[in-house]
């Protein structure tokens, strides 16, 4: 505004922001169809060479989860993130655990609501690149509690991906409130995993694994590290 006072340099200044301020905008994606990043949390990346690694707050667990996991961390890492599945350690639902580290336990009712398991990851991380997070699987699923094995199935790998960093790309109604099971679906009638309460492949075969949507929300935070310049 004060470039028709002080002349060219000023213009020339103000060009420069003009045009900086854009492309830096266009570099970072949070949502798309059929998925949406943690940003209310601060993430918005996934770093490519970090690794992340799943860990279990027992023996038991980590046994139980294991072979439920696997098809879903074999997706993303062929999608690009740096995940394995690891060991045993100390989990502290109220504290996040060792860079990197998504910490699975399991609490009876963790939102207070039967049926109801939670994930999220480490908030505010530096650079808004995730760091990892905490699940809390509801202890009930294992004790009786009537859920059907393909929302189990889906729900134990949707957890984890709020740790690293994907919301729930559910429609919102007027005042801004997520409609349950409002997401987009394919053809077949598959809503990303990420859809709350739960979404995913009903299918047998598929039960447990991400979508098409679900990958491009992790391929997004990848992106999203790369066009920042995050190793
Ligand atoms: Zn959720």
């Amino acid at each position: 505004m004060r470039t028709t006072l002080v002349g060219a340099a000023a213009v020339a200044l103000s060009a420069c922001a003009l045009t900086a301020a854009p492309t830096q905008a266009a570099t970072i994606t949070t949502s798309g169809t059929g998925w949406k990043l943690v940003t209310q949390l601060g993430v918005t990346s996934i770093s490519p060479s970090r690794q992340y690694t799943i860990t279990f707050a027992t023996a038991a667990m980590k046994t139980r989860y294991t072979p439920l996991l696997a098809p879903a961390v074999a997706q993303m890492k062929a999608a690009g993130v740096k995940i394995a599945i690891g060991g045993v350690e100390t989990v502290n639902p109220s504290k996040c655990g060792p860079v990197g580290h998504i910490q699975i336990t399991e609490i009876y009712r963790p939102l207070g609501r039967a049926g109801f398991s939670q994930g999220m990851p480490c908030p505010n991380p530096a650079k808004g690149v995730g760091v990892g997070g905490i699940v809390a699987i509801d202890s009930e699923y294992w004790t009786g509690y009537p859920i059907e094995l393909y929302k189990l199935r889906n729900t134990l790998v949707h957890e984890p991906l709020h740790a690293l960093g994907l919301d729930h790309p559910n429609a919102l109604d007027k005042d801004g409130k997520s409609i349950d099971y409002k997401c987009v679906a394919t053809s077949s009638g598959n809503t990303p995993i990420m859809c709350s309460p739960n979404g995913g492949y009903k299918m047998a075969t598929n039960m447990g694994k991400l979508t098409g949507y679900d990958l491009n929300g992790l391929k997004a935070l990848l992106a999203n590290a790369r066009a920042q310049g995050i190793k």
